[in-house]
């Protein structure tokens, strides 16, 4: 079935290395991610499209290619009976694609956002416009979100995190450099644009964005630092609504819970008190003309991308060509199915399993799991710097890590929320109410180890700490990251590494404050955690020497969670392979390489990436993972497994001197 879709839709699959993707002229032991990628890397250009181009969009376009004849089908069959999936999945995609309809309405559609918040009067009245906005996705202020109790993950509760910028994070408003001051300047004409195009004459245009500006600055000054925010105690203050009253008094509280509904509401948690704080004397001595300004931004950046083409022009020239250097919107079609994924994504991802997903890959896929589990146990279990108590304690937090594979066994119930043919924005925002409403429902009710936080058609993978559970969704099993009928080399080289990736973070900087059950909860001994930091700062100190761009540094700190799990999985991954590998040496020699090199070479085809620098530049700042060259340069050289696959001797750029490589697990 999935061979017969690849050959049908799909660019042509090959289930081995491609030594074209290689420049063997280089060695490997001076530079890895170029002998491994380096052709590729030469021969490729980024499509005007991407910011960022390689494995991952290559999988994406096959993945894309079958939910389009999914969706177009859908579109077409008129007679999909009214509130079924089918229709709803269709309509979405149809009233998405119907251009005529969407440039002839304009910004007719927010008309009736608008008139309410004019319509605000008072301060009880702003607190219910943020509400009411907070429902329909926007940012405004703050984030809401419900989920799992940091420490009580049975059970689901209300969680208030710091937001409300129009830049990708704090550091935009703040830094001082040239550049930032450009990027600045380029925003605030930005916003004016955007307020033009809602019908504000030039100066009021103009005046808006400096207000918008100079709010966002405050909420940027009261807001976190991106290495801060990983931190779970420091952002976890559980209070009661009078506690939070008491806070961050000036924003009316009670009329905000009110208008979601959450009246009944007496505890929650707040990731960022200073944060709140702000927020509190803004809502007090911020004129509400100001905020008016603000909620109108707020309002038209969440949906200038469903609203006519000067809109999305306007949208796209900022966010995608200045911050990412992005030349040309995706197609239509693209957009679209993106929007259909995010707002029926289980509706459509259960049509793409039937179609696409090969049941043999679950197979396979758990029996990896399971392998790699059975390798971790074991490093655990010799591991020379932990003491026996967090030993245990480790062990049977690797027992109790739940998995999820492919595709959730219990499917959404989308039932509730309507969607029509007419009328895109109506159906994005209807969807993202019926998300946020299904989270609300949540607030006080056990949590639903069953459900799935991602599409199964997503490329992508995580482990989620509050739950110490895998997923790994349908779509980024398949090759070249996953291929049942590929080698062992291969399988462990990649997906292997990811999958031990996952696992670690259940160990890592962050992971590792989570018991078994998900409870935030400290388990360490001091001795312990401070060997595990001491070992960690290795890795800090070796991808903060990496410059990618100069005067800019990769950010150790920000980066070390998934530097970890970098590290980890490709250990776990080795040994597990190792292990698949007893009785079946049969595959000793392939392409020229020993299974060992192709064990390697393989991992470094999951980062074969190339990037524009305004990417590059804004990742650096944002991203939790280094760039992808250095995911390969900085592990492999801290894995002696490495140097001896390839020859390589201490003084070679890819081999550390011992005493620096860190040695977690
Ligand atoms: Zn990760």
């Amino acid at each position: 079935m999935l061979l017969f879709l690849i050959l049908v839709t799909g660019p042509q699959v090959s289930h081995g290395l491609d030594p074209a993707n290689m420049d063997t002229g280089v060695n490997p032991c001076a530079d890895f991610f170029q002998y491994a990628v380096g052709a590729w890397e030469k021969r490729t250009t980024i499509p005007a499209e991407y910011g960022k181009y390689g494995v991952d969009q290559e999988v994406e376009a096959r993945t894309s290619a079958v939910l389009k004849a999914i969706v177009e089908d859908a579109a077409a069959d008129r007679s999909a009976s009214k509130g079924s999936e089918r229709q709803k999945v269709g309509d979405f995609f149809a009233a998405g694609m119907d251009e005529a309809r969407i440039e002839g309405e304009g910004a007719q559609p927010l008309e009736r956002f608008l008139a309410r918040i004019a319509a605000v009067r008072d301060r009880n009245a702003l607190a219910t416009e943020i509400a009411l906005l907070q429902a329909i996705g926007t940012g405004a202020a703050f984030h809401l979100e419900v989920g799992p109790d940091d420490r009580n993950s049975a059970l689901n509760i209300l969680q208030l995190s710091q937001q409300g910028l129009g830049l990708p994070d704090r550091d935009y408003y703040l830094k001082q450099d040239a550049q930032s001051k450009a990027l600045r300047q380029e925003y605030l004409a930005h916003v004016t644009r955007m307020f033009r195009l809602l019908g504000d004459v030039a100066p009021t245009a103009a005046r808006n964005a400096q207000t918008v500006m100079r709010l966002e600055t405050r909420l940027a000054r009261a807001s976190m630092t991106r290495t801060e925010t990983d931190d779970p105690i420091a952002t976890y203050h559980k209070m009661s609504r009078p506690m939070l009253a008491r806070q961050a008094s000036g924003f009316v509280w009670d009329a905000y819970f009110r208008a979601l509904g959450l009246d009944g509401v007496e505890s929650l948690v707040i990731r960022q008190p200073a944060f709140f704080r702000e927020v509190g004397r803004m809502a007090q001595g911020v004129p509400l003309s100001e905020w008016k300004a603000y909620l109108r931004w707020h309002l038209l950046r969440a949906v200038a991308g469903y609203l006519s083409s000067p809109f999305e022009r306007e949208a796209f020239a900022f966010n995608g060509a200045t911050l990412e250097g992005t030349q040309a919107l995706p197609p239509r079609w693209k957009r679209v199915l993106a929007e259909t994924d995010a707002a029926l994504g289980e509706a459509l991802g259960k049509l793409y399993v039937e179609r696409a997903f090969d049941p043999q890959a679950k197979q396979k896929a758990l029996e990896m799991v399971g392998n790699l589990r059975t390798a971790l146990r074991a490093r655990l279990q010799r591991l020379e710097w932990m003491g026996e108590a967090t030993k245990a304690s480790a062990l049977a937090k690797l027992d109790a890590m739940r998995l999820k594979i492919g595709y959730p066994d219990v499917w959404r119930d989308y039932g509730a929320l309507q969607v029509s043919r007419t009328g895109y924005l109506r159906n994005v925002l209807a969807a993202r109410s019926f998300e946020f409403q299904r989270g609300l429902a949540k607030i006080g009710q056990p949590v639903d180890r069953a459900e799935w936080s991602i599409t199964p058609a997503t490329n992508n993978a995580f482990y989620e700490p509050t739950l110490n559970e895998l997923v790994f969704p349908a779509g980024i099993l398949q090759p070249p990251f996953f291929d049942p009928a590929a080698d062992d080399a291969l399988n462990y080289g990649n997906i292997g590494a990811t999958i031990g990736h996952e696992m670690t973070h259940g160990f890592d900087d962050v992971g590792r404050q989570y018991d078994a059950q998900g409870n935030l909860r400290d388990w360490w001994t001091a001795a312990d955690e401070k060997a595990f930091a001491a070992r960690a700062a290795l890795l800090v100190k070796q991808f903060d020497a990496f410059e990618p761009i100069l005067g800019m540094h990769v950010n150790g700190a920000l980066t070390l969670g998934e530097n970890l799990a970098d590290l980890g999985g490709l250990v776990i991954a080795y040994d597990a392979f190792q292990r698949a590998q007893q009785g079946n040496r049969a595959a000793a020699q392939q392409d020229g390489f020993t299974p060992e090199q192709r064990f390697f070479l393989s991992y470094a085809e999951t980062w074969r990436f190339k990037m524009r620098e305004e990417t590059l530049r804004a990742r650096l700042v944002t991203d939790e993972h280094a760039p992808p060259k250095y995911r390969v340069l900085g592990p492999l050289a801290n894995l002696p497994e490495f140097a001896a696959a390839f020859n390589c001797k201490v003084g070679d750029a890819m081999v550390r001197p011992s005493g620096d490589r860190p040695n977690n697990w």
